[in-house]
């Protein structure tokens, strides 16, 4: 079965969706409704007022460099420690930016909670972990990881290996991947239904993917990886855990783009879910998120939000 998952759902450079991924939105929704805390961060907000054009103007200035930044490297992927803004940001003024919030301390790492899938950054603060998957689009994973050298966003990545976007922007990402500004986590080789497969195509679905990653990217993925549609059970689980994939990270808020859905839609959701503590999910297949990037900038701004990968949240388990 896992090979009928094979080259039939590589995408084509065009626009065609895989079907594996052409009914995620609904699935996600389910996926999400299954969560303890799931709607806990969706009450209604009146957007906030978005100034598109200031924005498009001070975003590429609001660059965060890693200039001067201490690296500390955290097995198993590095993350830069606090970040601050490169000498040439404006400071002053009307239209200066502010760049966004560095992550928090290394000595402010927690231990994983266990006890089952990670759908939330525990306790009370001011994280954002924004978490993005598949990889679909080769267009979207580029402009991503643009957005994440422009604007110093911190992000983690859940690849399917099986997508080119992986390998064709591995030069643009694996700085980024390097410093830890980017993390990267298992989300399969190919995006089955785990829970349909046998426990040795299971294993194969995640060693896969994980040889990928060490193999491309020369990081190590565990313990984090996600089920893709979020379908797990207690026998997907434990082969993953075998594997060391200990962590099943799932999400309570999402910005709903696994399919073509419009630009103001996805603000929309980024200003439903884009809450303390909470982990969002989106996704690298289709265009819309990547012209909104001033938008979501804005909200994580306004509200004060520390994006952060997961490794900037959790110390590695033990
Ligand atoms: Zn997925």
């Amino acid at each position: 079965m896992a090979a009928e998952y094979g080259n039939a759902r590589i995408p084509g450079t065009g626009s065609r969706t895989p079907a594996s991924h052409r009914k995620r939105r609904e699935r996600n929704r389910v996926g999400f409704a299954i969560s303890p805390f799931g709607g806990a961060s969706g009450r209604g907000r009146a957007a906030p007022e978005l100034n598109r054009r200031r924005f498009l103007g001070t975003l590429a200035a609001a660059t965060v460099a890693g200039v001067g930044a201490a690296r500390l490297v955290v097995d198993p992927q590095p993350r830069t420690f606090a970040q601050a803004p490169s000498a040439d940001v404006a400071t002053s003024g009307p239209t200066a930016p502010s760049a966004l919030l560095p992550p928090p301390p290394l000595s402010a790492r927690i231990p994983l909670p266990g006890g089952g899938a990670l759908t939330k950054v525990p306790g009370e603060g001011d994280l954002l972990a924004l978490t993005v998957d598949d990889g679909v689009s080769s267009e979207v994973v580029r402009a991503y990881t643009q957005f994440a050298k422009d604007t110093g966003i911190r992000l983690t990545f859940f690849v399917n290996g099986i997508y080119k976007s992986w390998t064709e922007n591995l030069g643009m990402l694996r700085p980024l991947v390097d410093s830890g500004q980017v993390q990267l986590g298992n989300h399969t080789w190919s995006h089955p239904d785990l829970t349909t497969l046998s426990k040795d195509e299971i294993a194969q679905q995640i060693t896969r993917n994980d040889e990928f990653l060490k193999k491309t990217y020369g990081i190590g993925a565990k313990p984090y990886w996600r089920p893709p549609y979020a379908k797990r059970n207690a026998a997907v689980d434990a082969v993953a855990a075998d594997l060391g994939y200990t962590v099943p990270t799932l999400w309570n808020g999402s910005l709903s783009d696994s399919t073509l859905i419009t630009e103001d839609y996805i603000v929309k959701m980024a200003d439903q879910y884009f809450t303390p503590q909470a982990i969002v999910i989106g996704h690298l297949n289709h265009l819309p998120v990547t012209h909104v990037y001033p938008q979501l900038v804005e909200i994580i701004r306004d509200r004060n939000l520390r994006t952060v990968t997961l490794n900037d949240v959790f110390l590695k388990t033990p």
